[in-house]
């Protein structure tokens, strides 16, 4: 059976106290809940081991945001596989639309990244999703396929099984304006039903598949409601612990 998630995506946000202080406030908060899912917080690298000595990884999983192409060597400023892996964390976000745009992450590049954290036992978070214009020209749908296609279909089926997917409408990142339940589902089920044509439907089943775009508590609980979301990829609220647990518990 796939699990429900609800992971934060810190971006480039926080200083080492103030992201130990946030993560301290997320694991106090856990430990006063039954919570119904899985919680990960992904932070900047600077603050990983400081994170992962401060939480209990047993109630909160740690991830980085991002890791580099390659597992070693000359690439000034990178952070490897290894090297994320080897602070305590468990998790990886790769795919992000922001490092698709900013960063010209291609297919490619990101085949190569799931490869290396697969290797080091770090599960991805692999993020797809649609621009504006995409979503308005009609095309989203056949957009996500290709996404999952390229970067994703030349794994076995039992490394695609260790992978979480987070699709996330780049229109609705960060702008406040969120999909609706039935656009999120629309979309889920297709990709689900990508994932059965290519692995089979045990496969597809037991694949979470999370949302992310401007969720917040208010909205959480309807758009979780629906059968093929199985939790979400938080930006800005997760940077508020309150907010952050008004989502894990609209479980
Ligand atoms: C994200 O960047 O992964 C995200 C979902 O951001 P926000 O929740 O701020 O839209």
């Amino acid at each position: 059976m796939r699990k429900n998630i609800v992971a934060g995506n810190w971006k480039m946000n926080t200083t080492l106290a103030e992201g130990v202080g946030l993560a301290k406030d997320v694991n106090e908060a856990l430990k006063g809940i039954d919570a119904k899912c899985d919680v990960v917080i992904c932070v900047p690298f600077t603050h990983l081991a400081s994170v992962a000595g401060v939480i209990d990884s047993s109630k909160l999983g740690l991830g980085a945001e991002n890791c580099a192409d390659h597992v070693k060597g000359a690439y000034t400023g990178e952070v490897s596989a290894p090297m994320v892996a080897s602070t305590g964390a468990g998790y990886v976000i790769l795919g992000h639309s922001e490092r698709r745009q900013y960063y010209g992450e291609t297919s490619e590049i990101l085949k190569t990244k799931v490869n290396l954290a697969l290797a080091e036992n770090l599960t991805p978070i692999f993020c797809i999703g649609e621009v504006l214009e995409e979503r308005e020209n009609g095309t989203f749908l056949d957009v996500v396929t290709k996404q999952i296609e390229e970067a994703l279909f030349d794994l076995s089926a039992e490394d695609f099984g260790k992978l979480i997917l987070a699709y996330e409408p780049v229109w609705a990142i960060g702008t406040g304006k969120t999909a609706t339940a039935e656009q999120a589902e629309e979309m889920h089920a297709h990709i689900r039903s990508v994932i059965a044509g290519k692995y089979g439907n045990e496969v597809a089943e037991n694949c979470s598949i999370l949302y992310g775009g401007s969720c917040k508590p208010s909205n959480a609980k309807e758009i979780f409601s629906k059968p093929d979301v199985d939790g979400g990829l938080i930006g800005g609220a997760a940077l508020d612990c309150a907010s952050f647990m008004g989502i894990v518990t609209a479980f």
